[in-house]
């Protein structure tokens, strides 16, 4: 082992470069991107090591909900650090694993019972795929083992994750090494015919899946979607119709609904949970990133009795679901989550984001008539612009002119942290946002646009 001490005359970033491999980066773009280096963070903003300030207006990849360092959630986890830090969940227990497993329970669709705990949103979407392939294989239907997702969905990046992604940029390199899913067409309202209607679209799509699932149906296990916004796959919005034609076709078929709320979830939509806006149970749900309110990696898998009960036998008949991580349950990350429901109790959160998204979105209507801007949308507290090379046939900018990097690059300048998806500017702040914060990210991201497609 080399004694050599850190040479403590490089920045943080030069030292960063020299040793971290960083997610979602082409590691040599940082011989002209600047790296970040954070030393500590409050609220909706980031404080760098060289002084800079930059508002967070992605919430830290959507994670963090209430702003950083909510002194709530800081609070509930220095006590439950006293207490205790981490066991296996396996033959044991604790308080905050169970009391999260009761709230979530409680604030959950109707018949959403069993919480299956996991460690990042990748890990739940492979929990929430293996149970319902698992419960199939257990009820004597072991042939109903393939998957429907949604074009332009994304669900993350473990393999099989990833199986169910449909964004060319995470999952075209890894397709040799991944299973292959039955895809339906996205009821994403951008790609509608010139004058149809978001409701109109989605109940075209509603007839696409109806004859997947007359065709495939005895051989699926489920369908697994982000309910309302296709967050990765560039912030595509539907209509709630979708969810509950899909849930009605699911019943008729018997085949499971997967409902991915990692990115929608805890308020984000504009209800608790997106699903809540369709008036829809999914047979799983599955939550991360905001559950801790951005603080610790946690997930959790809901799904009901009937699933449950498949599972429940006598050890020797061999029913029991295997899926184990290290961290499963963390009691830190599960106190954590239990701070962040009781702000979501005590606060009124979703009134106040109602406020501040009427706020955002009536300051994008600048951006209306923009000629390279095709769309403008927005669910809650999610906004989103579609940047095109021409507005009126809607022909997007190349993927490889990274118009959406220079908006990023301009955002860097002037201290807010975008983070453009393709060529889809969006914003999706903690909600601790101010109107007067709304405004500055708003001013930024336009200015970054005229530069970006100048
Ligand atoms: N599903 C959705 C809808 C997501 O947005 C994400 C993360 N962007 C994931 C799954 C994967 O979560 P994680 O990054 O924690 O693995």
């Amino acid at each position: 082992m080399s004694n050599s001490p850190v040479p403590q005359k490089l920045s943080l970033a030069a030292r960063d470069l020299d040793v971290v491999w960083h997610p979602c980066t082409q590691m040599h773009d940082h011989e002209t991107i600047p790296m970040l280096a954070i030393e500590r963070a409050e609220g909706a903003w980031l404080h760098a090591t060289d002084g800079r300030s930059y508002l967070d207006a992605i919430s830290s990849w959507w994670t963090n909900v209430f702003g950083h360092r909510h002194p709530r959630i800081v609070a509930g986890l220095k006590d439950q650090l006293d207490r205790l830090d981490h066991i296996m969940l396996a033959g044991m227990t604790h308080e905050p694993a169970v009391a999260l497993a009761e709230q979530l329970v409680r604030l959950a669709p109707a018949g959403l019972s069993r919480v299956f705990y996991a460690d990042n949103g990748s890990s739940a979407v492979e929990v929430a795929l293996k149970m319902s392939f698992h419960y199939w294989r257990n009820q004597g239907r072991p042939s109903r083992n393939r998957f429907i997702a949604l074009s332009g969905g994304y669900h993350g990046e473990t393999i099989g994750a990833l199986s169910v992604t449909d964004v060319a940029l995470y999952r075209a390199t890894y397709a040799p090494l991944l299973f292959t899913p039955i895809l339906a067409p996205s009821p994403d309202a951008y790609l509608g015919e010139i004058g149809e209607s978001a409701q109109e679209h989605a109940a075209r799509r509603l007839i696409d899946m109806r004859a997947l699932l007359e065709r495939h149906a005895h051989e699926v296990a489920a369908v697994i979607v982000e309910p309302l916004v296709q967050c990765a796959g560039g912030m595509r919005m539907y209509h709630a119709d979708y969810l509950v034609g899909l849930r009605a076709l699911c019943d008729e078929f018997e085949v499971h609904l997967i409902a991915d709320e990692i990115a929608v979830g805890f308020g984000r939509t504009g209800s608790l949970f997106a699903c809540e806006q369709a008036a829809i149970s999914p047979d799983f749900m599955c939550l991360s990133k905001g559950l801790t309110g951005g603080t610790l990696p946690l997930s959790a898998v809901l799904t009901n009795e009937a699933v449950h009960a498949a599972f429940y036998a006598e050890y020797s008949a061999g029913k029991a679901f295997l899926h184990s991580h290290s961290y499963t349950g963390n009691a830190l990350a599960c106190r954590a989550a239990l701070e962040t429901l009781a702000i979501f109790n005590d606060e009124p959160v979703l009134e106040n984001n109602r406020r501040l998204a009427a706020h955002l979105g009536q300051r994008l209507l600048e951006l209306a008539d923009h000629p390279h801007v095709a769309d403008i949308r927005q669910t809650g507290m999610i906004a989103a612009i579609e940047l095109v090379r021409e507005r009126k046939t809607r022909s997007p900018f190349p993927a490889n002119e990274r118009r959406g990097l220079r908006v990023y690059l301009h955002g860097l300048e002037r201290g807010v942290i975008l983070r453009p998806l393709g060529n889809v500017v969006y914003f999706m702040p903690p909600y601790c946002v101010t109107t007067a914060e709304i405004d500055l990210m708003v001013e930024v991201a336009i200015e970054g646009i005229e530069r970006a497609v100048a």
